[in-house]
């Protein structure tokens, strides 16, 4: 609904050379019921368009920008600015074991991340890694983390609930200097809601433990309430990190803009499944648009600020709804795509499993493989490009030869435009469409 109101009021502000007072008024109001709506803490969302205004007022408007996409690039850059710039990573330069603390309410998925983690960092960053739960409180809580942890791949030290959570993390530490672990992560007990004596235990963990992470894992769904239980745990501990989980539910994720601000930590996690493999680094522009709900407008504004070239996009639209889309369109985009700088680009509005892909990927990587993409449909006759469907496997170990590349990855591009092929096929008279038509006025 913010979509249609907010495309409606860019259009109206058409042909007006500057953002002033009194064109904005009306967006302005949008954004904010719309963050308001996200579950965006009040004082969070009066700072933040105050803010906007400061930054928009008496802006000229460049080239074929209204007012309106001039602003609505304003907000969505601003909003990711206080989600965080960047991807901000895990700090474990630290003399090994680099210790993780995990702080949080029950419930809010202290042990699946954990384990989630665990996995991560086993296979993103090589580490040897060992779990331990100093949640005594709850029997059933130790088992969880310890099969979760097998399902990660990494080794868990046994605890019991006789111990007291103190005992259970010296003893822990000291498995893991005598056996040579990268990291240790310790899960903790949360209670429902905040209380005295959770906080002063995990304050004693935390000075036992010196941890270079003290991550506080907070449930995205929990909207206006996390901002009571961020303020608590950020005067209790001092918090490195904030992890969001179950970002796969159907908030719109307000919550991060708020439990950043509250706590001026960066949100370096997203929880988006149950499953041990739902984790993502957290990608700041790319949740700005989910808060927003205004995906579409933000792509839009990026593109024409990018200089894309609106014909070649109508052009495309037009090719798409012929389903004669092909690898010289697939070229085309890629060259758009670098054009952008990468991933904020027509990615962004793939459908989500794609998008999650290649959020997923750390910048540099994926320049470098927009590039090899660019060299592999170089190297293809432009026969080939308009009929991939006759790259037999001969052609492809000329192609292969020619950009300097294996032909698994000619396969796997090959591959890659036929996914993209079938859904702009399917994407055909709805988004893309639409999408185009903003695109062309
Ligand atoms: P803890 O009490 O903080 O340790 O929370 P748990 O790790 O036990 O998680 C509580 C519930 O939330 C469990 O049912 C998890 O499967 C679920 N959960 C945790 N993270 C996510 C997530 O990112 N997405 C979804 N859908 N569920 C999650
Ligand atoms: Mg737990």
């Amino acid at each position: 609904a913010l979509t249609e109101k907010l495309s409606r009021l860019v259009k109206e502000l058409r042909g007006q050379a500057r953002i002033t007072e009194s064109n904005v008024q009306d967006m302005l109001r949008e954004v904010r019921m719309a963050l308001l709506e996200a579950d965006v803490a009040l004082p969070v969302v009066r700072d933040f368009i105050a803010r906007v205004k400061d930054k928009a007022l008496g802006q000229e408007v460049v080239g074929s920008l209204t007012p309106g996409q001039a602003l609505v690039g304003i907000i969505h850059r601003e909003l990711a600015a206080t989600m965080g710039a960047g991807v901000a990573d895990l700090n474990l330069a630290v003399q090994p074991p680099a210790v993780i603390l995990m702080a949080g309410l029950q419930g809010a998925g202290k042990t699946t991340t954990t384990a989630k983690l665990a996995k991560w960092l086993i296979e993103r960053r090589k580490k040897k890694v060992l779990t331990v739960s100093t949640d005594v409180y709850r029997p059933a809580a130790i088992e969880q983390l310890k099969t979760v942890t097998r399902q990660a791949g990494a080794e868990w030290f046994a605890s019991t609930p006789q111990q007291s959570p103190l005992d259970i993390a010296r003893a822990a530490l000291d498995h893991a200097r005598r056996h040579y672990f990268d990291v240790l992560l310790v899960d903790t007990a949360g209670r429902l809601a905040i209380d005295e004596a959770m906080m002063r235990e995990i304050q004693a963990l935390h000075a036992e433990l010196k941890p270079a992470e003290t991550l506080f894992v907070v449930d995205a769904m929990q909207g206006q309430d996390a901002v009571n239980t961020a303020r608590a745990f950020k005067e209790a501990l001092p918090l490195t990190g904030i992890v969001l989980t179950k970002l796969d539910g159907d908030s719109r994720g307000g919550a991060a803009l708020s439990v950043r601000a509250i706590t001026g930590a960066p949100i370096k996690f997203a929880g988006v499944s149950e499953k041990i493999d739902g984790l993502e680094l957290f990608d700041a522009e790319r949740h700005a648009g989910r808060v927003l709900g205004m995906g579409d407008i933000v792509a839009l504004v990026e593109q024409v600020t990018a200089g894309v070239d609106l014909q070649q996009a109508q052009k495309l639209a037009a090719k798409v709804k012929s389903g004669g889309f092909d690898l010289e369109d697939f070229l085309e985009q890629i060259r758009q795509m670098k054009k952008m700088g990468g991933l904020s680009s027509l990615l962004d509005k793939l459908p989500t499993q794609l998008a999650a892909k290649a959020g997923e990927a750390d910048l540099s990587r994926a320049e470098k493989d927009i590039r090899r993409k660019e060299g592999i449909i170089c190297a293809m006759t432009p026969e080939e490009r308009r009929h991939p469907e006759i790259i037999k496997a001969s052609r492809k170990r000329r192609i292969a030869a020619g950009a300097g590349v294996q032909v698994q990855e000619v396969n796997r591009l090959l591959k890659e435009f036929e996914q993209m092929q079938a859904m702009m096929k399917k994407m055909k008279g709805g988004g893309l469409m639409k999408m185009m038509k903003r695109l062309g006025g």
